[in-house]
């Protein structure tokens, strides 16, 4: 078995699409297409994690956090710390892949695990995703629109969320007249043709078109196929950065914050709010998600819990939202769990492991 079909099993749960603008999920480094002897799940990739997948014979790491974003780095030599990583991993024929904002967005991915953690109810996505569809539009003769479908949906169009397969059609008259150059499938030149055609309109994801566009081509009988690519302003209400949701009953703030040490088991955080406020609507981003502070307090949550807060930032908890700061890595240390699970369950034929040699980068003291 090859490592690719492992990544697109991870691709197919958590599609490279979901991720954010700046963020460069997927393979870092490495040949895809060699087979693979075994896998090592991370947090974020170290020389010290790859010298233990050598030791492991693990010819794959996948990390949460990416080496490379997608502004890229301009040079890859051993003595920095990504070149190091870089060099290393090639040089002992290791492939480093990362599951970042894509497994951060997606449904059972990192946001929905802590809004689980946290026993949140009633659980929708803070930060929607949009422009992640658009909408086909095509009309083609009856009797061909079968095969168009089937070729359409192989790619990937017509798949929304647990459903695929899906679109709509109506019949109708198509109507042209073709020149003297044309060559058309259905009519003749010079004579205004009309045809029984099926309008078919189904969704596909935005990074899709080129191939949608090709795949017309190739299955669409007509030397000009009539179809429309649009934009949709529709938002993906399951996919995105941070949850917000209801506990199940309210809580005062230092019941609050001692259930949030206790549930994410962490020692310390940092927290700005009214003393007396209680807790019931709880909005989470995992990692670092200041960026988020006034969608969660538009969205009424009573406390909005994240990591990479500014001083400054902690005012805004005068709009009656709670804030707390409970570290970048404690909002997502959990991920590799998901990762690992996600791969324990498929594969049953190398070793899955989770990294024993990962350090805490930044530590308290
Ligand atoms: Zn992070």
């Amino acid at each position: 078995m090859i490592i690719k079909e492992v990544t697109k099993y991870l691709e197919s749960k958590f599609p490279l699409y979901f991720q954010e603008e700046f963020d460069n999920c997927g393979v870092q480094c490495g040949n895809i297409y060699q087979e693979i002897s075994g896998v090592m799940v991370c947090f974020e990739m170290s020389e010290k994690i790859i010298d233990e997948a050598i030791s492991k014979k693990c010819n794959l790491i996948i990390s949460h956090h990416p080496l490379i974003l997608r502004k890229g780095i301009n040079k890859i030599v051993p003595s920095d710390r990504v070149g190091g990583m870089i060099c290393k991993a090639l040089k002992n024929d290791i492939v480093l892949y990362s599951m970042h904002t894509n497994i951060d967005s997606g449904e059972g991915g990192g946001n929905d695990y802590f809004a689980k953690m946290l026993k949140l109810g009633n659980v929708r996505v803070l930060s929607p995703h949009s422009n992640l569809f658009r909408k086909l539009i095509v009309n083609v003769p009856h009797q061909y629109s079968e095969k168009l479908k089937k070729a359409l949906f192989e790619i990937g169009c017509g798949t929304q969320g647990n459903y695929d397969n899906c679109c709509y059609s109506q019949l109708g008259k198509g109507q042209f007249k073709p020149n003297k150059a044309a060559n058309p499938f259905i009519g003749e030149n010079n004579i205004v043709e009309i045809v029984d055609e099926e309008h078919l309109e189904m969704i596909y994801p935005t990074h899709l078109q080129h191939s949608v566009i090709q795949t017309i081509y190739e299955n669409h009988p007509y030397e000009e196929p009539a179809f429309d690519l649009l934009a949709l302003e529709n938002e993906s209400k399951n996919i995105g950065l941070g949850r917000i949701g209801e506990l199940d009953k309210e809580m005062e703030i230092s019941d609050f914050l001692g259930y949030l040490k206790k549930t994410l088991n962490i020692s310390v955080l940092r927290y700005c709010g009214d003393e007396y406020k209680k807790v019931k609507t709880v909005a989470i981003c995992g990692g670092g998600g200041s960026g988020f502070i006034d969608l969660a307090i538009a969205q009424g949550a009573d406390a909005y819990v994240s990591g990479d807060f500014k001083y400054h930032d902690f005012f805004k908890s005068h709009s009656g939202t709670l804030l707390v700061d409970i570290g970048h890595y404690e909002g997502e240390s959990f991920i590799k769990n998901i990762i690992f699970n996600l791969l324990k369950e498929k594969f049953t034929n190398f070793a899955t492991l989770i990294s024993e040699t990962e350090e805490l980068s930044v530590r308290y003291f």
